[in-house]
């Protein structure tokens, strides 16, 4: 590690020099009381910025080691510090020091959710913060001055702002880490009660408008409140006692009248896998981890998936108990999603009517009676839906407003009425009862045991350096590029970005051919929480803008790609 003077010789030097003379400051240097690791220097000040890490001495805050020893503390700390310095940088102000990015401070902005992050990284003697600058310049010349008011200025400010022990929010931290804490209890809760979601009495899942996750304004939205009969209470780790609707293991319907809130409550459900922050109004959405979002998406590639046993017999004889296609179409992709998530490991499988291929949920008396069964490869869902349960142990949470065939399948209907969640179960019963379905069911034989893939890659390995992340929600593989925007319960770039990290790792270690896939994602998953995303980092030191997404995602990520070869 170089001194404060060395550094500032160097880059006194390179005042009123062309750009590409920066390129001298990378390195290691001691600057006052931090540590900056200069890992990469942009080329231009219209390029990518610098990326930077900046070791500040745990002496500034001295958190103890037991308020950072688990692996959640430390997540919900990290994500504490990335806060207070995000909202440091506000405080700070924008401060442009010349032409293109000159002068700007970037740090990775977390939004409701809290996630794992690269973003800042606590050790027992240091808080490493990783971010990227722009350093400045005139036109195409260095500022040299400026340079060293940011790095020996700005940053120690920013540092000193958000870290410092004499004025920090010591009691907000602990409420974020409790909370954080207590959100992942229950989620371990509620899979030993056989529940796999619970909404909080109170919450507000309305948000303030379709492209916002900002709660809706209190005084607008209905707050949950469960029905008697669905409501369970859990202690937790903190001593406070949370109490909601519990939705069990099986087959749940929400139905209820279009704009009731139904898809509301599958969203709240959807991201409940989610630990959100206090004051989101979903803090106690809490959902079983291996849940999955399953849609229709027609255009997307599938390789090598048994969908079998929802289409069988397609036109000239193709297979589908390994089927491919570089173009599905709305039922073929959603039946090869819920194998696809089964094979991941998931044991949820959420549903909404509104994103969902017709002609795979549904086939009634009328259309079998029109179109014979040999005609028509598609079993449909509402015949497989117990089955799964029983025979897979994968549940099912299916909003559905136009196909009551599906009441006989249910364990619990709840009914949304004006926003408010009613148990329609008895109801429900009697209505099957009173008015039994004509159709017929369609299986001809069981579902097929879900069976392993093996991915490999001989020709995505020449372009290992070039999977990016570039506009959200497309992944850049060389020329290819994988639509991730059926993936809807990413709720952050940084996944992304760390997903194109973690294939780009995996291809390295595991991508073989005789890996399956699961393994392949779990493996890649935990090597982050292990050893930290500076060990799948492609660079040298660490991208300060990774976020964790599932094993489950990152799984799907892979099932896109168009040039994944499945063995
Ligand atoms: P559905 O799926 O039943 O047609 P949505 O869930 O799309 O209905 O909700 C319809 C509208 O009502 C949306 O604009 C949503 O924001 C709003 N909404 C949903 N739940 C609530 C609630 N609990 N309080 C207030 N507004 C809500
Ligand atoms: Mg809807």
């Amino acid at each position: 590690m170089e001194s404060q003077a060395q550094f500032l010789r160097v880059l006194r030097g390179l005042d009123g020099k062309p750009y590409s003379g920066y390129k001298a400051i990378k390195g290691e240097y001691q600057l006052g009381f931090y540590g900056l690791f200069i890992d990469y220097v942009q080329s231009d000040p219209f390029a990518p910025p610098t990326r930077i890490r900046a070791r500040v001495p745990m002496d500034l805050l001295r958190l103890t080691a037991d308020e950072i020893s688990s692996l959640e503390q430390k997540i919900a700390t990290e994500d504490f510090l990335t806060r207070r310095l995000v909202a440091a940088l506000t405080e700070l102000g924008a401060k442009r020091r010349g032409s293109g990015r000159s002068g700007s401070i970037l740090i990775a902005n977390p939004g409701q959710v809290v996630l794992a992050r690269s973003s800042i990284k606590i050790s027992p003697d240091s808080i490493e913060v990783r971010m990227s600058i722009g350093l400045p310049a005139n036109g195409r010349r260095i500022r040299a001055k400026d340079a060293e008011a940011m790095l020996l200025e700005d940053l120690p400010f920013l540092f000193d702002l958000a870290f410092s022990r004499s004025n920090f929010p010591f009691d907000e931290l602990s409420a974020h880490t409790t909370l954080y804490i207590d959100q992942c209890a229950l989620r371990t809760s509620l899979a030993e009660s056989d529940l796999i979601a619970f909404i909080g009495d109170g919450a507000v899942l309305a948000r303030r408008n379709g492209v916002s996750d900002l709660p809706m304004d209190e005084a607008m939205a209905v707050h949950f409140q469960s029905p008697v009969s669905l409501r369970v209470t859990q202690k937790l780790p903190s001593g406070r006692t949370v109490s909601g609707m519990g939705i069990k293991k099986g087959v749940t319907l929400i139905v209820g009248g279009g704009f009731h809130g139904k898809s509301t409550l599958l969203h709240a459900i959807e991201f409940g896998i989610y630990n959100h922050v206090k004051g989101d109004g979903r803090e106690w959405c809490i959902t079983d981890s291996q849940a999955v979002k399953i849609r229709a998406e027609d255009g997307r590639r599938v390789s090598r998936v048994d969908i079998s046993g929802f289409i069988n017999h397609l036109p000239r004889g193709r297979s589908t108990t390994a089927f491919s296609t570089q173009d599905a179409s709305g039922s073929t992709s959603q039946s090869a999603a819920i194998v696809e998530a089964m094979e991941l490991g998931a044991t949820v499988l959420l549903m909404d009517e509104d994103t969902c291929a017709t002609n795979f949920m549904i086939r009634d008396a009328r259309m079998q009676m029109l179109i014979m069964k040999e005609k028509e490869p598609i079993t449909p869902f509402v015949d497989r839906v117990r089955e799964l349960y029983e025979q897979f142990g994968v549940s099912t949470i299916l909003v559905i407003g136009g196909s009551g065939d599906y009441l006989d399948a249910a364990d619990v209907v709840i009914n949304l009425d004006e926003y408010r969640p009613y148990d329609f179960t008895e109801k429900a019963k009697q209505v099957s009862k009173q008015l039994p379905v004509s159709r017929k069911k369609e299986v001809t034989a069981p579902l097929n045991p879900i069976h392993s893939r093996y991915p490999r890659s001989p020709d995505l390995r020449h372009r290992l350096e070039r999977i990016e992340a570039k506009a959200f929600p497309t992944l850049h593989v060389g020329e290819e590029f994988a639509d991730l925007g059926a993936l809807e319960q990413m709720v952050d770039e940084g996944q992304l970005r760390a997903m194109a990290a973690l294939m780009r790792f995996a291809l390295d270690s595991y991508v073989n051919g005789s890996t399956p896939l699961r393994t392949v994602v779990e493996q890649s998953i935990l090597q982050v929480l292990k050893n930290g995303f500076e060990s799948i980092s492609a660079f040298e030191g660490c991208s300060g803008f990774y976020a964790l997404p599932r094993a489950l995602e990152l799984g799907m990520a892979w099932n896109r790609l168009r040039s994944l070869m499945i063995r």
